[in-house]
């Protein structure tokens, strides 16, 4: 019986250009994504059946292409129809559309990179269902702990080499909440999957500025500019564990969850234990421009 709460889980996935069946889906264990880690991706959300700030993404994934120096086996103009149609045929209509460019199968296993006319690269994409608006995160909020952040120095690279997420966010969940919040040299970089931005008890936006130590988060670039239309005053600067400890609130930003709450922090609680108010209203604005209409289009990722 489907409680609404089981993992999501993609029908069909995209495979070099054909659509075949979740189960009968393959890539050769060659492959330098899965040897390697070499490779890129993205996550976009699906709400109206529409990919959300999709060209935001794709700017993203080109630029993560660029740095890696792989090139996309299909004109990254061609894309966006392809990643729309597939999601079409697919029949999501809330969830997010997952895609991934690795360096190919190469059966030399040498790390160099090999010769891209002998080895194409592998593109494969699946989306799944996902409750994004009545998802219940918004409503209880997220418990976070904060842990070092052990990932590498690229982490602006949206690549497929994941294992630093995987333990930081393993560590959220042995300690028996959602997130982890990481730490360098005092300052949260970002969270395991997921920008973060804090409220000071001024009511000022703190967002640690997009360098090469953090992820550019697409939905936290939507919540900046939806905070500057509720003339919210934004610092884009560094902040402390501490300060996000005594934060008025506190919130992560991902396609996957959107802009939510997060009510505890190593066991303290933020605010009053609940999402906050500009929370909220981020999120609901968020919700009522993102279903209709690119809610970055007019501010791209990398001007
Ligand atoms: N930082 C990290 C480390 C992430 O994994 C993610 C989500 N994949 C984000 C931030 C959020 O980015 P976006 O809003 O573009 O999904």
């Amino acid at each position: 019986m489907r409680t609404g709460n089981e993992a999501p889980h993609p029908r069909n996935a995209y495979v070099n250009g054909k659509v075949v069946p979740i189960a009968e889906a393959s890539i050769s264990i060659l492959d330098r994504g899965f040897l390697f880690g070499d490779g890129v991706y993205e996550v976009t959300a699906i709400l109206n059946g529409q990919l959300v700030d999709n060209p935001a993404h794709l700017a993203r994934l080109e630029r993560s292409l660029s740095e890696i120096g792989l090139r996309s086996p299909v004109p990254l103009s061609e894309l966006p129809e392809r990643m729309q149609s597939f999601v079409t045929s697919e029949g999501v209509r809330e969830g997010m559309l997952y895609l991934q460019i690795t360096r190919g199968a190469d059966t030399s296993r040498a790390f160099p990179f090999p010769d891209p006319e002998k080895i194409p690269p592998t593109l494969v994409m699946f989306a799944m269902e996902k409750k994004l608006i009545d998802a219940p995160v918004a409503e209880t909020g997220t418990r976070a702990i904060t842990v070092p952040d052990i990932r590498w120095s690229r982490r602006d690279i949206k690549s497929v080499s994941l294992l630093g997420q995987v333990l930081c966010k393993q560590a959220a969940v042995a300690a028996g909440v959602d997130e982890a919040l990481l730490v360098e040299d005092g300052f949260i970089t970002e969270g395991s999957s997921s920008g973060v931005c804090i409220l000071t008890r001024n009511d000022v936006l703190v967002s640690r500025p997009a360098r090469r130590d953090l992820l550019d988060s697409i939905t936290r670039k939507a919540a900046h500019l939806l905070a500057g239309e509720l003339s919210i005053p934004i610092e884009e600067r560094p902040f402390t564990s501490e300060e996000a400890l005594n934060a008025k609130e506190v919130f992560c930003t991902s396609a996957s969850t959107l802009i939510h709450g997060v009510v505890a922090i190593d066991g303290h609680m933020i605010g009053d234990g609940k999402p906050g108010p500009v929370t909220r209203r981020l999120r609901e604005l968020y919700l009522e421009i993102a279903g209709s209409e690119p809610v970055i289009v007019h501010n791209p990722v990398f001007p």
